[in-house]
């Protein structure tokens, strides 16, 4: 959304007027018995196309390739792809079932079958959201509370921690065993959307979900170190210079206080950087306990940013980011905006004012 549009539905008061779209509670019954009907009567030699949300986390890449094993496991041929900029960055280099990835520009055009998994809007596929007119059936399998509802058969349950809880109730009811490959690509998505097994939604099913992909003999602790603790020395250095410029705002928020800094290209530059290092410093914001607000700027071009938005509890952080053209959930969400420094500043400012 342009920096025009993000005041426009500002004024409007649009921000928090949108809300839940998806039905709050698990996923019906007819929509699994859909969603295996769709993958059973499959014709002969299909075509069967995975994708998931542009700049892929760990949930989105690690949901789509475990789902992605287990339907080769079934003896189905599948493809796995997701939006330009088609790279795969540390720590989701690793990740078992990456051959099943195919450059976006090389995927079918019209697959029998289209699978969609942690995008909580068709605009979250790029350039692939065409497949949604032309597959033959669509899944989209998520947890965002806003999701639109954009495919013709939906797995949504936005009180899943992770869309991996999800594609592992696909794969038991599809009787796909869970194998070690399959349960890493499942574990660094829980993992990665409960914030290693700390957030909300950590719930005793999280666990015993943990409990199972675990048992398959996993390493967790390489894993974790992977996904949360190693960066290299350069990025440590970049993380110092923003914490150093990181602003605390108390009246912000509407008086809950908002912690905020930003990375700038030339921060990269300077450190001799790669951009999706920067992906963690939302966690080294939010520490700060006067604030429940914390946000982190990320330059991606000019007067270009990436948005990140964290609540301890009091904002509902998506509803400020789908107000402002993004989406996310309750407590993590965000956002690209358009203009500078201060301009995008204002914005935020303004819409968590709101009421
Ligand atoms: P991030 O701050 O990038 O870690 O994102 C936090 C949450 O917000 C994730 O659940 C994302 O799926 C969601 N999110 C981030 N950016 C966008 C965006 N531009 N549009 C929709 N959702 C987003
Ligand atoms: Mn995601
Ligand atoms: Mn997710």
């Amino acid at each position: 959304m342009t920096r025009a549009a993000q005041v426009a539905a500002l004024s409007a008061g649009a921000v928090g007027a949108i809300g839940p779209t998806a039905p709050a509670g698990p996923i019906a019954e007819e929509d699994w018995t859909a969603a295996l009907s769709a993958v059973r009567d499959l014709p002969a030699d299909p075509d069967i196309l995975l994708v998931c949300h542009v700049n892929p986390d760990g949930d989105a890449l690690g949901s789509m390739l475990g789902c992605g094993l287990g339907l080769v496991r079934a003896g189905l041929p599948v493809r796995a792809t997701f939006p330009a900029p088609f790279e795969l960055t540390p720590p989701f280099d690793q990740l078992p079932g990456s051959e099943l990835l195919v450059d976006p520009a090389t995927a079918p055009a019209a697959p029998d079958l289209l699978v969609c998994f942690d995008a909580a809007s068709a605009a979250r596929l790029g350039e692939l959201a065409d497949r949604l007119d032309t597959a033959g059936t669509s899944i989209v399998v998520d947890h965002h509370a806003s999701n639109t509802r954009f495919g013709t058969i939906h797995l949504v349950d936005p009180r899943a921690a992770a869309t991996s809880v999800v594609v592992e109730e696909l794969l038991r009811r599809l009787g796909v065993p869970l194998d070690q490959q399959i349960a890493e690509c499942l574990y660094v998505a829980l993992s990665t959307d409960t914030g290693s097994f700390k957030f909300d939604l950590t719930t005793p099913a999280v666990h015993e979900l943990a409990a199972r992909l675990l048992a398959t003999g996993l390493r967790p602790a390489e894993i974790s170190r992977r996904l949360f603790d190693s960066r290299p020395f350069g990025a440590m250095k970049l993380y110092g210079d923003v914490l150093a410029r990181a602003t605390f705002e108390a009246d912000a928020a509407a008086g809950r206080g908002l912690v905020w800094s930003f990375a700038t290209l030339a921060d990269l530059e300077r450190h001799g950087q790669p951009r999706h290092v920067l992906e963690g410093l939302i966690d080294a914001v939010r520490v700060a306990e006067e604030a429940d607000v914390a946000c982190v700027l990320k330059q991606a071009g000019a007067e270009e940013w990436t948005v990140s938005l964290r609540s301890k509890g009091g904002v509902d952080v998506a509803a400020v980011a789908v107000g402002l053209g993004g989406g996310g959930h309750r407590l993590a969400a965000g956002f690209t905006a358009d203009g500078t420094l201060d301009e995008v500043m204002s914005v935020i400012r303004g819409a968590l004012d709101q009421p």
